[in-house]
């Protein structure tokens, strides 16, 4: 693995047309059964293989066998009704979902992720991420008719998703991201329960584990929300001293032409930061040199030590041309930035 700046994705990557409709960020699967359970492990390969052949250190699955990043995991929860879908306002009403309802006490069925992290870590000696929903973002994206409180539902997912996340170590999977969209929306919650919630999702675990948060994927909604954010985004600075405070090793964060002031970064004292250096709200590729000025932008601001280079969140509705591309300029821009460094 690279010395300084290893890199990483924020976890997911476009999916091919043959397995699913391509563009979507909720794609409808080309096939059923065995033939799409085969199909999402074919497309894992190709995920791994575009990511090494880019330089890409820590490796992700690229999301390839889950629809959502949060109904990926739901669809493997007992206490759930899919049938009795309520349209609720998400993401303290930024857009409008049809969400699934929880209806009785939650468990497991099984295993969530264990093909695809079996089959990525038999197929790359790289290190290998794989990304979980974080408890705070699942609570916002479900309709409650049992807990009555958000923390209690959310201590509840947070139980499972730590069964999950323990399997997953056993699988020898070297980093366990949860995602964490929601943290940047309801601030106040982050630091009365949403650390704790976390703090119960991972633990036990002696993989390193990591919580990405960040202003959403590049879809309209989320574009527009930004343009009401004003010229500095400072949502961070009341969730970072408290993340610095946490048992969490990583905070993955969106840093390529983000508003965030990036002398907030000093508040995550005593963590590794994945810096977000490839917007995926933008279909115009980085240069390695863009890449490698982000970095150095950043190092006035973090120790070179505990920058992780990355991109600013998931590229599931991104074309897979642009996907690749902007790889590319991840691995070259990370090598660029330690040469020029060196
Ligand atoms: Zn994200």
């Amino acid at each position: 693995m690279s010395a300084l700046f290893p890199t990483t994705i924020a976890g997911s990557l476009p999916k091919p047309s043959w397995l699913a409709e391509p563009d979507r960020l909720w794609p409808a699967w080309r096939l059923s059964g065995a033939e799409l359970a085969a199909a999402k492990l074919d497309a894992t390969l190709l995920a791994l293989k575009i990511q090494e052949d880019a330089g890409i250190d820590i490796v992700t699955d690229g999301e390839q066998s889950r629809q959502h990043f949060v109904h990926g995991f739901l669809e493997f929860v007992e206490g759930i009704d899919f049938d009795r879908k309520v349209e609720m306002g998400i993401r303290n009403n930024r857009y409008k979902a049809m969400v699934p309802t929880v209806t009785g006490a939650l468990r497991l069925k099984g295993r969530v992720h264990a093909a695809e992290a079996q089959h990525a870590r038999a197929h790359t000696t790289r290190k290998l991420k794989i990304t979980l929903p974080g408890p705070m973002t699942i609570v916002d994206t479900v309709a409650d008719r049992h807990y009555g409180d958000r923390a209690q539902m959310a201590f509840a997912f947070a139980d499972l998703l730590n069964a999950e996340a323990r399997a997953l170590e056993a699988d020898g999977v070297d980093v366990v991201q949860f995602d964490e969209p929601a943290f940047n929306v309801y601030m106040d919650e982050v630091t009365r329960w949403g650390i704790e919630a976390l703090h119960r999702a991972v633990a036990g675990l002696r993989c390193t584990t990591a919580v990405h948060i960040c202003y959403g994927y590049g879809i309209k909604a989320n574009i527009d929300w930004k343009a009401t954010l004003g010229p500095e985004w400072r949502q961070y600075e009341e969730i970072f001293p408290a993340l610095a405070a946490s048992r969490i090793d990583q905070v993955s964060v969106e840093c390529r032409n983000s508003r965030v002031p990036l002398e907030l970064l000093t508040l995550l004292k005593g963590k590794d930061v994945q810096v977000g250096v490839i917007d995926v709200a933008t279909d115009a590729v980085e240069s390695p040199q863009d890449v490698a000025e982000t970095i150095e932008a950043v190092l006035r601001h973090l120790p070179p030590e505990r920058l992780i280079a990355g991109t600013n969140c998931g590229m599931a509705p991104m074309r897979r041309d642009l996907a690749e591309a902007k790889l590319m300029a991840l691995g070259k821009g990370a090598a660029l930035a330690r040469q020029r460094l060196a």
